[in-house]
């Protein structure tokens, strides 16, 4: 988070309507906005203050029935929960005061509703540049430890400091059973619009296909957003902040931290209320009804919450004892007890449609679009636990129907998996995967994310090992030298797709051949690395079932083979170099072009710049102008001298520049992928390159890898100082102003370019977490990644992607947290670039960008006694494939351990619930978007799932899996257009138990039970 750049003063109140005779009620939510990272890491935030704050606000809750309290961040809570919290705090919470009879545990304070989940997530998460994969997960770990432990499930969402607001968490939240939505960063002057309108609050739909169906009431917070508002015109210290500001790193020994505000006395009670009322009144001006929500804290608040009560409370009696006079009254509350108000008004909403609130600026000079690019190789690994994590919940599910008793210890699994499940969902937070936060947070979550990938890495080698054949190890010695040269592949497809790739596996020798289970030679192709002159790359063609794995045998040498159709050799490619071209040089471009063909595409180079030159589509014969260069944007780094770029905000001043100045080019024909190969040079004279494209062109004629997917991976770095380098794709498509960027990987976006009287460029910049394009009458160029990045249109056939970001600046504020991001890091993202008619387009996209997202895992081992053809699994079948249909997607197959029925309320965890196994199927079209694909599926969950056991049962939850959907009941909200927001008849329960329809963009969860023959 960060401070508000605006000081908001308290106007007098005058000229404020309200309602003539009826106080205003206020809700006076207590909370404290926890960052699970951001400028200290977790351990130092839980030391100096995130552990107090649960330890007082429970014993202050216990103390006084009116109090209330609202829990958001679960992971500073279950740290709490875990480590903290004793058994007293727990059971008892006023262990000090006998002489009171009720003692609360933490248990009824939540039951009676007092202590309020809100949210639920491990993390607030980001909105902009956080994937659904991610977002799913952090929630369904956090409602699954509430309900758990509590028996309640959170209802209403706190999304009070994300960097603008998606319109897929709505549709998230909805689905998850919430009643009502809260988002408060939308851009400055559409937020002071809403409020000069009473527009704040409204209904959303944030799905164009689920429309009504799973709309939300949602409440955008007024101009004072989730930080009570801090100037007493009576005192020269900030108000209401009584505990005053966290210390770090120790809390202070006397109880007395800086800035404590005037405390409530004779003497200043009567101006502490009149200021109270002032803000309540000018706020009431904005809301249609008589009710204001009166957040009371802001960052890490309430770890000495005695002291807050303390004096609010006799402020909060004085105002209700004179309320008539003020025209307010006031009471504690949670956040359920304010949107029950709002409810019980019965009035009828704005509808608001799929629009989203991306880009955010806080004022015209202040875009908050440079976090999409920040801190890159965050980003990346991020990106890259969460698909190691899906690959290895799903081979777990699998390992648990088919092996029940197998020697991979299922408490060890899922504590591997948990690990990995809680680094990704942390990393979440929005200032986490932003690349918001200082240096040695960005460590703090590296360093969980590597570790728990590690552990990851055991699981999914223990999976693929353990259960095959246990004499193995007894007998595998250390492999020497000789053996080092034979090494076995397994290669698993996490998706529930039949896929036909090529796998690329780094090896030592400049030769190798490849063979399948049945000793079968494999297409394969060798070369040497871009990225090393001492590693080659070997390219394996694979294709593999949905949830399959394959095993291979890889013999590498010194020398190739005799003759390759008979010992299977790989095709050994070599570079051909191309002469270094100065951009100074180019006179006539388009003269010498060199053509790349595939299955797909006629790709043109152009020898006089080594840059593309064009691309024809082969299916349409059409023939589209493209080129793709780097080009940097120089930042401002000194505040005097103008607007500057941070961690969070890009300014551009000045249009980008050329970011090279000559390219060399090296092309690797292959019979597998050809690769191509540009080196660019900052300077004419320069000896290193300081960036690279390098594209692999699939060749496989003949076979199944799809061919549209031209994969480039780029290295960038270290950059200058004061440097936003983006990948500039130029194309012959007349575009014009429109831009198609993704929200969440869940649903495009349309963006028109807008112009503003300042900033337009940065302003025009939207995040792309997985997929952006753009496209004409006839064709459409698309973009896929492997993690979030800013993207633009700037101008018309234009795509431009920023990739990395080195920026200092010497602004007080940014100095004083370290958050200048001087990132100097080499870093290599993988986009794929398709070009093709709409129609073929809008086919593959998304398939593409799961594709990318979650590539076969490959396990390399060196075990060369292993035993070749496996042993027969007694008592046991082997799965086979489970394939859904093209437009539906296995977006989660796990074993949460969760138990959804025991309310503990206490330390003692229940056993983890093995059996349980969860799945989420989600449909990747919207309406109307193919006239095929975009229909409703039915499919038999027990056919589709055969490959992995015999189901018994299915059951419906909710998105998160708390809820059975039969009992789930959503508040409704009046809309304008009367569309109410009722459940769609769930068409599954006809004559067969097991049938599921599925339409498009519909999320379905289930709970699924297996035969006991296979669990
Ligand atoms: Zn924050």
């Amino acid at each position: 988070m960060r401070l508000l750049p605006v000081m908001f003063y308290l106007i007098s109140y005058s000229n404020v309507l309200t309602y003539a005779n009826e106080p205003i009620q206020t809700f006076v939510i207590p909370h404290s906005h926890m960052d699970v990272g951001w400028v200290y890491t977790i351990q130092e935030s839980m030391h100096a203050y995130a552990a107090n704050v649960y330890t007082s606000v429970t014993e202050e809750l216990s103390k006084d029935k009116n109090r209330r309290f609202i829990a958001v961040e679960q992971e500073f809570f279950r740290l709490w929960w875990d480590d903290v919290a004793s058994v007293s705090q727990k059971k008892q919470v006023r262990p000090w005061h006998n002489s009171w009879k009720c003692q609360y545990t933490v248990l009824q304070l939540v039951k009676e509703g007092r202590l309020e989940f809100v949210l639920g997530g491990q993390v607030m998460p980001d909105e902009a540049v956080t994937d659904i994969d991610d977002l799913l997960l952090q929630m369904t770990e956090g409602h699954g430890f509430i309900f758990q432990t509590f028996g309640v499930r959170p209802r209403f969402s706190w999304g009070v400091d994300p960097f603008g607001a998606s319109a897929a968490t709505p549709v998230l939240f909805a689905l998850s059973g919430f009643h009502a939505h809260l988002v408060s960063r939308v851009d400055y002057d559409l937020k002071d619009a809403m409020q000069k309108t009473k527009k704040l609050q409204f209904v959303w739909r944030g799905s164009a296909s689920l429309q009504e169906q799973q709309q939300i009431f949602t409440h955008t917070m007024d101009q004072f957003s989730y930080c009570t508002p801090s100037y007493l015109p009576f005192s020269n210290r900030s108000g209401f902040y009584w505990n005053g500001v966290a210390m770090f790193p120790d809390p202070p020994k006397d109880g007395v931290y800086p800035n404590m505000s005037l405390p409530v006395t004779k003497q200043t009670l009567h101006a502490y209320a009149s200021t109270m009322a002032d803000n309540i009144k000018q706020r009431a001006g904005w809301f249609r009804t008589n009710h204001v929500l009166w957040p009371w804290g802001c960052d890490k608040q309430f770890y000495n919450s005695s002291v807050q009560f303390a004096n609010m409370d006799p402020l909060m009696d004085y105002i209700n004892q004179n309320s008539k006079d003020f025209g307010v009254t006031v009471q504690y509350a949670t956040l359920s007890e304010y949107f029950q108000a709002v409810h019980n008004s019965q009035l009828v909403w704005d509808v608001r449609d799929s629009e989203d609130f991306l880009p955010y600026s806080t004022d015209s000079h202040q875009a908050w679009t440079g976090f999409y690019a920040s801190r890159n190789i965050l980003k990346g690994v991020a990106r890259r636990a969460s698909a190691q994590l899906h690959a290895a919940e799903t081979l777990f599910t699998l390992y648990r129907i088919n092996y029940p008793d197998g020697p991979v210890a299922k408490d060890w699994a899922l504590a591997k998996l948990r690990a990995l499940r809680w680094a990704v969902s942390e990393v979440q937070h929005h200032d986490g995967i932003t690349g918001t936060e200082s240096p040695k947070v960005a460590d703090m979550y590296l360093q969980h994310l590597t570790r728990a990938m590690m552990g990851g890495k055991e699981l999914l080698a223990a999976i693929f090992l353990l259960p095959h054949n246990i004499d193995i190890f007894s007998s595998h010695k250390k492999a020497d030298a000789h053996q080092a040269l034979e090494r076995h592949l397994i290669v698993y497809n996490p998706l529930a797709w039949n896929i036909s790739t090529v796998v690329n596996v780094t090896a030592n020798f400049p030769c190798a051949s490849v063979f399948d289970e049945s000793r079968q030679p494999v297409p394969t192709q060798i070369q040497r690395s871009a990225a090393s002159n001492v590693t080659y790359d070997l390219f394996i063609l694979a294709e593999l079932g949905g949830l399959q794995h394959r095993k291979y045998l890889m013999k590498f040498s010194e020398k190739p083979c005799p003759w390759r159709p008979k010992c299977g050799g790989a095709f050994e490619a070599r570079a051909v170099p191309f002469e270094r071209r100065s951009v100074r040089d180019w006179r006539k471009v388009g003269r010498r072009l060199l053509p790349v063909l595939s299955d797909c595409y006629k790709l043109m180079i152009d020898q006089d710049t080594n840059l593309l030159h064009s691309i024809t589509h082969l299916q349409d014969k059409r023939r589209v102008r493209v080129t793709q260069d780097f080009w940097e944007y120089r930042a401002n780094g000194d505040v005097k001298a103008g607007p500057i770029s941070d961690n969070y905000i890009f300014s551009a001043n000045a249009s980008a520049v050329r970011a090279y100045e000559a390219v060399r080019m090296e092309i690797i024909p292959g019979e597998i992928v050809t690769e191509i190969r540009q080196y660019f040079y900052r300077k004419e004279s320069d000896e290193d390159y300081v960036f690279s494209i390098v594209t692999r062109v699939p060749e496989c004629f003949g076979s199944k890898v799809r061919c549209h997917g031209l994969e480039q991976t780029y290295s960038l770095g270290p950059l200058a100082v004061n440097a936003e380098v983006v990948l500039r794709t130029g194309s012959s498509l007349k575009s014009g102003r429109t831009l198609y960027t993704d929200d969440n990987g869940y649903q495009m976006m349309k963006r028109t370019r807008k112009e503003f009287a300042n900033n337009t460029i940065a302003r025009n910049y939207f995040p792309m977490v997985r997929t952006a394009y753009i496209e004409d009458g006839l064709s459409r160029l698309v973009l896929v990644g492997d993690r979030a990045h800013g993207v633009s249109s700037q101008v018309g056939g234009q795509l431009e992607v920023m990739l990395h970001r080195r920026l200092w600046n010497n602004l007080p504020w940014n100095l004083g947290y370290n958050l200048t991001l001087n990132d100097s890091s080499v870093v290599r993202p993988t986009l794929r670039m398709m070009l093709a008619s709409k129609g073929v387009a809008s086919k593959i996209y998304q398939r593409e960008a799961v594709e990318l997202q979650h590539r076969p895992v490959v396990v390399s081992i060196d075990l060369p006694q292993m035993h070749w053809t496996e042993k027969a699994h007694e008592g046991s079948r082997r799965a086979s494939a489970v394939v859904l249909p093209p437009n539906l997607h296995l977006l989660t197959l796990s074993i949460p351990g969760w138990n959804y029925s025991v309310h503990s309320g206490e330390n003692a965890q229940p056993e983890p619930d093995y059996d349980r196994v969860l799945l989420r199927i989600m449909h990747l079209f919207e309406e109307g978007e193919d006239p095929e694909l975009s229909k409703p599926v039915t499919i038999n969950l027990k056919d589709v799932l055969w490959g992995m056991g015999e189901v018994s049962a299915i059951e419906e939850r909710s998105l998160t899996g708390t809820w059975d959907v039969g009992s789930l009941q959503r508040w409704t909200w009046k809309t304008a257009d009367g569309k109410a927001g009722k459940k769609k008849s769930r068409r599954r329960f006809g004559d067969d138990p097991f049938s599921v329809t599925i339409s498009a963009k519909e999320i379905r969860t289930f709970f699924v039970s297996f035969d006991s023959r296979n669990l």
